[in-house]
């Protein structure tokens, strides 16, 4: 019997592309692809955005083009700038790893320098000059950047805080920026560069200010939403519902569907419990008609009901169009010449495990 997820739940059985996926867990590079390749099955995906984060694991770039080639045609990659954190961080440096990126053969950039997290360590504002000459490539070539704005605003109040979020360092005090101001910076960003390919990821946490959103989605036509949970946004729908539905009727172009699932399965999990809560949040959300709760959040979210034209769009379509029919080539020689340029700098951040997985993935692109 098949137990796959659309069918589990009943869901439209077109396949469908997920723009909002990460490798963030640590395990040889053979077993990502596994579980990666066992969730698009699960899941029904056709296609998916997979969304390197730099930051926790300097590898993450090398490992994301290893998956993309091996799971090829399914797999996009959208790299992530790597940091020194220091003076080394220029214009330049930044210019220079999109181009070799981008001739590596990534589909696209994931942003989390919006993570307050990020942001305070980097110490640098979005709109910073350093950036402009890499803002300014991406909007030459249109390669899209998914964009992690900020954090949802109860991180920024201890007492409203989760111990999940706290113990991964996500509040946000006062000598960090609050939402505001790092709207700003972004603003900024898109005044200068206006034709910006900027995906916000998690509906940039605008579920309950549709008005502002739709300001944004007007004054920039090449912006777009991803709706990657953080569950706060369903529950803004649901509280303003004709709005919202109004908002996804009229900018049904330029939102995707994406739920921040990762490579990991734990024994004795399924991937319909490991993985599923995101994906039946959104799906749910957007294709059943009658109001319904999840387990872990006890509020009942009234559903859009979409289906048809306005649902593959969402699903499938707008993905395609930003992120074309088939993934970019990808350059092998330069591929394994950036991992062992990155084994060469012996960094002592890389754990035994990182090194073991670069070696993997240069043999195989030297192949
Ligand atoms: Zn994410």
């Amino acid at each position: 019997m098949d137990r796959r997820n659309h069918i589990l739940h009943g869901y439209a059985p077109e396949p469908i592309c997920d723009a909002h996926i990460h490798i963030k867990m640590q395990m040889p590079v053979n077993a990502t692809n596994y579980v990666i390749g066992e969730l698009m099955e699960h899941f029904n995906y056709e296609r998916a955005l997979i969304c390197s984060l730099p930051i926790y694991d300097r590898t993450d770039n090398y490992r994301n083009f290893y998956l993309k080639s091996k799971l090829a045609p399914k797999i996009y990659t959208a790299v992530g700038l790597d940091h020194h954190f220091d003076a080394r961080d220029t214009a330049e440096y930044y210019l220079h790893q999109i181009k070799q990126y981008h001739k590596m053969g990534c589909d696209g950039v994931k942003m989390f320098e919006g993570k307050v997290l990020l942001h305070r360590k980097l110490g640098k504002k979005l709109c910073d000059p350093a950036f402009d000459l890499f803002y300014s490539y991406c909007e030459e070539h249109q390669i899209p950047i998914t964009l992690h704005l900020g954090d949802p605003l109860d991180h920024w109040d201890i007492t409203k805080m989760n111990d999940y979020a706290l113990k991964n360092g996500w509040y946000c005090g006062p000598e960090d920026p609050t939402r505001e101001d790092l709207r700003e910076e972004i603003d900024q960003v898109l005044q200068k560069f206006p034709k910006l390919p900027l995906i916000f990821a998690h509906f940039n946490y605008m579920g309950d200010e549709l008005d502002r959103a739709a300001k944004m989605m007007n004054t920039y036509p090449n912006i777009c939403f991803d709706l990657t949970p953080g569950g706060e946004m369903f529950i803004a729908f649901t509280e303003h519902w004709d709005a919202a539905r109004a908002f996804f009727a009229k900018y049904q172009d330029r939102i995707l569907y994406g739920t921040d699932s990762y490579n990991w399965r734990p024994k004795d999990v399924t991937l319909e419990e490991q993985n599923g809560k995101r994906v039946n949040l959104v799906r749910r959300f957007l294709e059943e008609t009658e109001v319904f709760t999840e387990s872990t959040m006890n509020t009942p979210f009234k559903p859009f009901g979409f289906s048809g034209e306005i649902l593959d769009k969402i699903y499938r379509k707008n993905f395609i169009r930003l992120f074309g029919e088939t993934p970019r080539p990808l350059n092998h020689a330069l591929i394994a010449e950036g991992a062992k340029a990155l084994l060469a700098e012996k960094d002592e951040n890389l754990t035994p495990l990182m090194t073991e997985n670069l070696y993997t993935i240069i043999d195989h692109f030297e192949k």
